[in-house]
């Protein structure tokens, strides 16, 4: 089995209109950089190097993109076809995709399997997110739809008090997680997290927006107590990197847990999918701040890893 760490092969390749295509195999995806123009040979020699010797340019970066919405809305305007073409024009080799209702991300999924990780968000519409965790008919409903065995997880779903853990419902469905072997991708402060913790130590989270608001500090105390707990940073770039220059606390917390984190973009409004290739690119710039083999960890091989552990 090919070694995860480095690339195993470069094949550089000449094609018309004076670019190079570069395909280099990850062994856990394959990815073709291209260039504008024709590699000479002396730069052709360092790429056989490895990726360290491309200067870790940021349009290298592969990315899963961990928090993608596939709604009914955002399927009017963009049809399975343009999705995919979005994700190849950003780079992102895979995404976990769940949708209101769940039928756009199986349309995802039934277009490339190998692509994309769904994950059964339990609201059939929206109006379902007022008080999901308390209805058994969403309960029969995520329950129904885990027979069909595809999903790596169940989300994203909105807690917002710790109180809402604690129905029978919402503790079947986390008591079902940790059964399957399913991630939660879970959207809500600190505190709901303890108490899902709570209701079973075993779950394993994927935490949105690193709490949406929660500095560093409480994110570190979480991922230390919790070794079950991963977190996406989307909708996070702002108080990541501030004008674009990665903050300390930021950078620390990725240095300290770099197994821990992953990128995420929610598309939770169908005008985000119009700025796709920007919202993967502001990852890219503060990813490219990080040590590479870091950078690496929070774009594509820590969502791998998590979900390959899953199947
Ligand atoms: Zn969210």
């Amino acid at each position: 089995m090919r070694g995860p760490s480095s690339p195993e092969w470069f094949v550089i390749s000449r094609v018309p209109l004076g670019y190079s295509v570069i395909t280099v195999d990850y062994g856990v995806m394959i990815m073709h950089i291209r260039i504008r123009k024709p590699l000479s040979g002396s730069i052709a020699a360092v790429c056989m190097l490895g990726t360290a010797a491309l200067g870790f340019a940021r349009e290298t970066l592969p990315i899963v993109d961990t928090h993608v919405h596939y709604n009914v809305e955002a399927r009017a305007v963009f049809d399975v076809r343009a999705v995919f073409e979005k994700f190849h024009d950003a780079g992102v080799i895979r995404a976990f995709v769940s949708s209101t209702p769940d039928d756009g991300t199986l349309a995802l999924y039934e277009g490339d399997r190998a692509r994309i990780v769904p994950i059964l968000r339990p609201y059939r519409s929206p109006t379902d997110r007022a008080d999901w965790w308390r209805q058994d008919a969403v309960l029969e409903y995520v329950l129904t739809r885990l027979q069909r065995d595809v999903y790596g997880g169940i989300g994203e779903f909105h807690l917002w008090d710790p109180a809402q853990t604690k129905t029978v419902q919402l503790e079947r469905l986390v008591h079902e997680a940790v059964r399957r072997n399913l991630i939660m991708h879970v959207h809500s402060d600190a505190d709901p997290i303890r108490a899902l913790y709570a209701v079973n130590p075993g779950v394993k989270i994927l935490w949105a927006h690193a709490g949406m608001s929660a500095e560093p500090e409480t994110i570190g105390r979480l991922l230390e107590q919790y070794p079950g707990l991963w977190i996406e940073v989307s909708l996070r770039a702002q108080d990541i990197a501030p004008a674009g220059q990665l903050a300390i606390a930021w950078r620390d917390l990725f240095l300290r847990y770099p197994a821990r984190f992953m990128i995420g973009s929610d598309l939770w409004t169908t005008s985000r999918w119009s700025q796709y290739a920007d919202i993967i690119a502001e990852q890219r710039g503060w990813l490219a701040q990080l040590p590479r083999e870091v950078a690496e960890q929070i774009a594509f091989r820590n969502a791998v890893r998590l979900i390959s552990v899953q199947e």
